[in-house]
């Protein structure tokens, strides 16, 4: 649905096609009230997902508020590479609402699921939607892979949707963009801070075998397999591209010594 559907079904309670079959009617004083505020603070640049409060992703909804990340289409495909690679512990990293750890809850058999977030106001909008989705996930305060309750040698499956924009880009994004949590964005100077990190640190965690799977920015692609493989402990071994044909998930599997 587009935007205007969006908010007309969720303001009138009914479906797309209702909004169609019911051109003549007329909104009620309170309704149409109600799409005025909401119109307000969309034209100030408030994305429409903070402003009712919720978002679809992978054929689920979740809430959403201004703490975390507004789920793309383009994670779908994480979540699609990911489902091919399915371990018995898996840790993902960043979890924002958390549309990811729970989309692989959903769709894998009995995973136990390790979802971690730097803040807590994210974390706990990830913890209301598992509960909503009656997943059970283990959600941990962290810096990525700093902090207690992380085990090492352990996941067969690290995923992430880091922050990948460049910092500098940031002030030139969309203003929907820009209400969303800077940390979420913000990939440092040249937008690769978090893979640098991130592969630094995945091997001790994973299993000998196990996958790193990271979403990745449009032109990242050949920046960030060179990270992976100058650690000497990944092969690259799927480059997964989206809807639009761009580069967007990276496989890395962790080499046995
Ligand atoms: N995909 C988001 C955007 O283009 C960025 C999210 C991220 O940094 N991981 O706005």
């Amino acid at each position: 649905m587009h935007e205007a559907e969006l908010l007309f079904t969720e303001v009138l309670n009914c479906g797309r096609p209702e909004l169609y079959l019911n051109k003549d009617l007329k909104l009620s004083k309170e309704k149409g009230a109600l799409i005025s505020d909401v119109l307000k603070k969309r034209a100030l640049g408030e994305p429409l997902q903070y402003i009712l409060g919720k978002s679809d992703f992978y054929g689920m909804q979740f809430k959403v508020t201004p703490d975390c990340l507004i789920p793309r289409p383009e994670t779908e495909i994480l979540v699609e590479t990911a489902r091919k690679y399915p371990a018995d512990n898996i840790l993902e990293l960043g979890t924002g609402s958390g549309c990811v750890a729970i989309s692989l809850a959903k769709v894998l058999i009995q995973p136990r699921i390790t979802a971690t977030d730097i803040s807590d106001k994210a974390l706990a909008v990830a913890k209301e939607n598992a509960l909503n989705h009656k997943v059970k996930i283990d959600f941990i305060k962290a810096d990525l892979f700093n902090a207690y309750g992380l085990l090492p040698d352990t996941y067969g499956l690290i995923v992430s949707n880091p922050p990948y924009i460049a910092s500098g880009d940031i002030a030139t994004l969309q203003p929907e963009v820009r209400n969303e949590p800077r940390a979420a964005l913000d990939g440092g100077a040249d937008g690769l801070e978090m893979y640098r990190r991130i592969a630094s640190g995945a091997a001790q965690f994973l299993v000998d075998a196990g996958h790193l799977i990271l979403e990745m920015g449009f032109g990242q692609a050949q920046d960030i397999i060179k990270i992976l493989k100058k650690t000497e402990s990944f092969e690259i071994i799927e480059i997964a591209k989206d809807y639009n044909n761009i580069e967007r998930v990276v496989v890395a599997q962790k080499k046995v010594k």
